[in-house]
């Protein structure tokens, strides 16, 4: 059964607040219409976190995140859990909370909630209608949406119109995969080692190879993170590795043309 009380969360506000598009408002101006304290400071091993006291919630955001895209969508995130799960004590949000990965219903609540504040359904859709995908179009919908490449590439996955496989990897190992739905591939049996010797991912684990912006689309073969029949071991794929250097970890885009 899939859980969609981020989603109906996130519609609320939507219609609480009279707003129509997610170009409408800050998400700072949502928290404080909260009265939520909010404050940024160094914290050393998470993105944000929320605590509820006997009268207020504090949102805590690290100081330190380089992206405006990605701080947005953290604030987003504890945003949810004040408007889903006040009352409960919730973990400190990593980045692998915040990339989707399985934690637990609260977290993916969290995540959806964020996802739809930010990337609404509807104007999502009619963004990438029409668009051939590309790392340039996830780079666009980040631009666009004021959100992080990395929930750009999750929230295409779930609804863009191109099929998708996405790969998280930490420290050489493949954490878990997500496919497009209606979109099925025998993935290599890989769940906790290392990633296939010809990814792109392992040319960053390797020898920390990042490419341009120009060749972020890399070819693969079918058989680099797919089960195969041998006629179509050499099947043209492409790999956009998103790197993110400080947690030494890369989420690979994986699509054929
Ligand atoms: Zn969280």
């Amino acid at each position: 059964m899939i859980n969609y009380k981020g989603k109906v969360a996130a519609r609320r506000l939507y219609e609480e607040f009279g707003l129509s598009s997610s170009h409408d408002f800050e998400v700072e101006d949502l928290v404080h219409a909260r009265d939520i304290i909010y404050e940024e400071k160094a914290l050393p091993h998470s993105d944000g976190r929320i605590v509820f006291g006997k009268s207020k919630a504090m949102i805590s955001i690290n100081s330190e995140i380089q992206y405006a895209g990605r701080k947005r969508f953290t604030i987003a995130h504890e945003l949810g859990h004040y408007e889903m799960h006040r009352g409960s004590k919730l973990p400190e949000d990593t980045p692998l909370t915040l990339d989707y990965f399985k934690h637990g219903s609260q977290e993916y609540e969290a995540n959806e909630f964020a996802t739809e504040l930010l990337m609404p359904e509807h104007e999502f859709r009619s963004f990438v209608q029409d668009r051939a995908f590309s790392p340039e179009l996830l780079r666009e919908i980040a631009a666009y949406f004021n959100t992080s490449i990395t929930s750009s590439a999750f929230r295409y996955l779930q609804i863009g119109p191109h099929p998708l496989f996405l790969f998280y990897s930490r420290n050489r190992n493949l954490v878990y995969w997500k496919n497009s739905p209606n979109y099925y591939l025998t993935v290599k049996d890989i769940i906790r080692l290392p990633v296939p010797d010809d990814s792109v991912a392992m040319e960053f684990y390797d020898h920390q190879t990042i490419y341009s912006q120009e060749e972020s689309a890399q070819e693969i073969v079918k058989s680099t993170w797919f089960e195969t029949r041998g006629y179509d071991d050499n099947a043209p794929f492409y790999e956009y590795a998103i790197v993110t250097k400080n947690y030494n970890t890369v989420l690979s885009v994986v699509w054929e043309d």
